[in-house]
């Protein structure tokens, strides 16, 4: 099971630090992952390099499946292997946060200081992102009410699109 960061200083990323010049590349076209690789002192293949762009660039939570074939459209050599892998060592850096969305598949995103909680559409299995406040404090008085400080959480909510003139649940299932 992984977790959120929820704060950005628990990342502690080391900005200032100078990357391995062996992998340096060309730092303008580095990919925000690929410098957080950097900063935590993976070794950067060409491979991981072009996996990692292809994570910065997702906006939505790709599996590794996906993922994969994103990667292979850049370089075809990239096996599904590779990717299972990479992603795997960026989840254990705790760069990626690893989702299970109820369907059985890891989903993948950055993990980011901002925190977001996820709803899934049922229906189209679509993932929304949101942020509501009153859940956040709530969570944080329910941990220091069990004599706790809250660090961490992760909430999924699951639903179907509301229908207007429908009020008969599992018709078209
Ligand atoms: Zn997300």
């Amino acid at each position: 099971m992984a977790y959120i960061a929820l704060r950005s200083d628990g990342v502690a990323m080391p900005w200032h630090a100078a990357p391995p010049r062996h992998d340096l590349g060309n730092a303008l076209t580095m990919s925000r992952l690929e410098k957080l690789c950097l900063a935590k002192g993976l070794k950067m293949t060409g491979q991981r390099r072009v996996i990692a762009r292809v994570l910065s660039d997702s906006t939505d939570h790709p599996d590794v499946e996906q993922l994969h074939r994103r990667a292979a459209a850049i370089d075809p050599r990239i096996s599904l292997a590779t990717v299972y892998r990479t992603v795997r060592l960026l989840e254990e850096a705790a760069i990626l946060a690893r989702h299970d969305f109820g369907d059985g598949r890891a989903r993948y995103e950055q993990a980011t200081a901002e925190h977001h909680d996820h709803l899934i559409d049922l229906d189209t299995r679509q993932v929304i992102e949101f942020r509501n406040e009153d859940i956040e404090k709530l969570q944080r008085e329910a941990a220091r009410a069990l004599g706790f400080e809250l660090v961490g959480h992760k909430l999924e909510l699951y639903g179907v699109p509301l229908r207007r003139d429908d009020d008969t649940p599992g018709e078209d299932a």
